[in-house]
């Protein structure tokens, strides 16, 4: 089912899903379902499969030279949401980038997951690789996400990219797409990236994902704003519970968010992170909670391959 059909059949009820990662390269399928089986009982309506792309490495040969070498560390998004949706007959949505994509690779990466069943999908432009300053999309792919947007709903109507294939077999896919109530990291202004979310909707994305936030404010005024710009398509809050004291440095840099500094200080007190994964459980139980009163239909959370601490939370949530 499509996640705006779930959101529809919920009837108001705020309802949980969550993200989570494929495992790195080497590891057994097994690993993720030991972290879905203990959040099925909050019975998720779609569980999100993150995509990663490519990385570059230099590995260091006998004669002491260097070598780069392309490497993909968590490869099998599909094949997960094969799985997932076969096991536990939940939707699963695979993420697409346009990075490391060209628009031939997506139409087939698309034509498989309409041969698998899988009809919503996540549809994101994704960061520069390490080796490199700026995104750079690929010869024959996409530079944003409202052009991969795009492409899907072309296919949507049955218009793939050889021409001489126009009136085939119709996709039906559900698009979701990112946005970020403390803006992206590379838009001038929070104003100029509600301009762009507001060209993915135009193009047919139908819902959208938030990156993580700590303070609720910034999530309502940022829906507010959404709202006068004319996005009228459902905005489903991503929340993650800090678990380290790591945390504090490392999700600024990475994600491009503030802390409150009233968590920052509670997580300053902890002595270890036992006690730092206690008190981002509670910030996060809060949050979920006035979000949950406040009517938002669904509460995304970015499990990062670890259950015990979302099944904590939603234990007190749902
Ligand atoms: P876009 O919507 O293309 O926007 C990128 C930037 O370009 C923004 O600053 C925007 O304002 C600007 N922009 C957009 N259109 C134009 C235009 N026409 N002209 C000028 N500027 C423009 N990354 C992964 O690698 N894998 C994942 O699975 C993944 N999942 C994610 C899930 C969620 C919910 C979120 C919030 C992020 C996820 N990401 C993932 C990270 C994402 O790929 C990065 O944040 C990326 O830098 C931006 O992706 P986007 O789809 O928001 O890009």
């Amino acid at each position: 089912m499509k996640v705006t059909e779930h959101i529809k059949n919920a009837n108001g009820k705020t309802q949980f899903s969550f993200e989570i990662l494929p495992p790195l390269k080497g590891q057994h399928i097994q690993s993720i379902f030991d972290n879905i089986d203990p959040l099925m009982e909050f019975k998720p309506p779609f569980i999100d499969v993150t995509y990663h792309r490519e990385e570059y490495v230099y590995k260091e040969l006998e004669n002491g030279l260097l070598k780069k070498q392309v490497v993909k560390k968590r490869p099998g998004t599909v094949g997960i949401c094969a799985a997932i949706q076969n096991k536990y007959g939940v939707d699963a949505i695979p993420h697409i980038l346009c990075g490391g994509f060209t628009k031939e690779d997506t139409e087939n990466f698309l034509i498989d997951l309409d041969f698998l069943g899988i009809y919503n999908v996540m549809a994101l432009r994704g960061d520069a690789v390490k080796t490199e300053t700026y995104f750079r999309p690929e010869k024959e792919g996409h530079a944003y996400a409202s052009e991969l947007v795009n492409q899907i709903q072309e296919l949507n109507q049955g218009n793939y990219l050889d021409d001489d294939l126009q009136n085939s077999s119709k996709t039906n896919f559900c698009i979701g797409v990112a946005a970020y109530p403390e803006k992206h990291a590379e838009a001038p202004s929070l104003e100029s990236d509600i301009h762009f979310l507001k060209k993915k909707i135009k193009k047919g994305a139908e819902y959208i994902v938030t990156q993580m936030f700590f303070d609720n404010e910034k999530y309502f005024k940022f829906v507010e704003k959404c709202r006068n710009e004319g996005i009228g398509v459902p905005i489903i809050p991503g929340l993650k519970p800090i678990a380290t004291k790591k945390q504090l440095n490392l999700i600024p840099h990475r994600f491009h968010v503030d802390l409150p500094e009233a968590l920052i200080l509670e997580i300053i007190k902890c002595q270890d992170n036992t006690q730092v994964a206690q008190v981002g459980m509670e910030w996060c139980i809060q949050q979920s909670k006035e979000l949950q009163k406040a009517g938002i239909p669904v509460l995304h959370y970015y499990s990062m391959g670890k259950s015990d601490n979302i099944r904590s939370i939603a234990q007190a949530v749902f």
